[in-house]
């Protein structure tokens, strides 16, 4: 399946893709995990990257748009993919659907987790990623084993710079400018599915799981 994540900053969608990813056997493509493990590597994307995410911004579409070109082209991404805060803009879109038309395929679920800003703010001072394998946690609803230590690689779990509540504001003003539109965009193409995030982590990855079981048995007849 070729799905895109749609949701504000904090929604949920790094937690769903990363559960949905290893469910349905398909790699997660995250934009915000490419650039940071940029930043972290020094390289001149990460440099160029680095300004606009530690003030709330989004990286300029040209910068952003080559780099899910070339994942795509890469052979995991044959059987499908999740798209995890990409695209943000309408051009990031229509680039996605260009570069997509001419491999031939299409998306088929544009999965949209509704979330009041006032639970993301709330959320996001909660919020933690391991330092070293990049796993999402949340100090109330998503806990580590043992404080500050991810549960997989042992790494230690970090506040991100753009997760301080100032920054979280800046990110939502900038997602309802800029990313918003992307529902009604979807919704016109007939694949928008839109999902409450508020809900338990487990439940709306079984809402999720259900609705595209569905889709896929429109089309082909069950999982393949
Ligand atoms: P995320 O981890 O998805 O919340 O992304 C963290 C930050 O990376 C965002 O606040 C943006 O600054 C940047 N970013 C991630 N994906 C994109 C994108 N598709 N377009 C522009 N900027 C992005």
């Amino acid at each position: 399946m070729r799905i895109v994540l749609l949701g504000a900053p904090g929604a949920g969608k790094g937690t769903q893709a990363g559960v949905l990813s290893k469910k349905l056997d398909i790699p997660h493509i995250s934009t915000g995990d490419i650039f940071r493990a940029n930043i972290q590597n020094g390289t001149e994307l990460g440099l160029k990257a680095k300004e606009f995410i530690d003030s709330g911004k989004l990286v300029p579409d040209d910068l952003t748009i080559n780099i899910v070109k070339d994942r795509l082209l890469k052979r995991d991404c044959q059987k499908g993919f999740i798209l995890d805060g990409f695209p943000r803009t309408i051009p990031q879109a229509e680039s996605l659907d260009n570069e997509l038309n001419g491999l031939g395929i299409k998306l088929d679920a544009a999965i949209n987790l509704e979330v009041p800003d006032e639970v993301i703010v709330n959320r996001m001072k909660g919020r933690r990623v391991c330092g070293k394998c990049g796993k999402p946690y949340n100090i109330h609803t998503l806990k580590p084993k043992q404080e500050g230590v991810c549960d997989v690689c042992g790494g230690p779990l970090l506040i991100r710079d753009d997760d301080k509540e100032e920054t979280v504001r800046e990110r939502l003003r900038v997602y309802y400018k800029n990313t918003e539109p992307l529902i009604g965009y979807y919704d016109s193409k007939g694949i928008l599915y839109n999902f409450d995030g508020t809900k338990d982590i487990g439940v709306t990855t079984g809402e999720i799981i259900d609705k595209l079981e569905q889709i896929r048995k429109d089309r082909t007849g069950g999982f393949e």
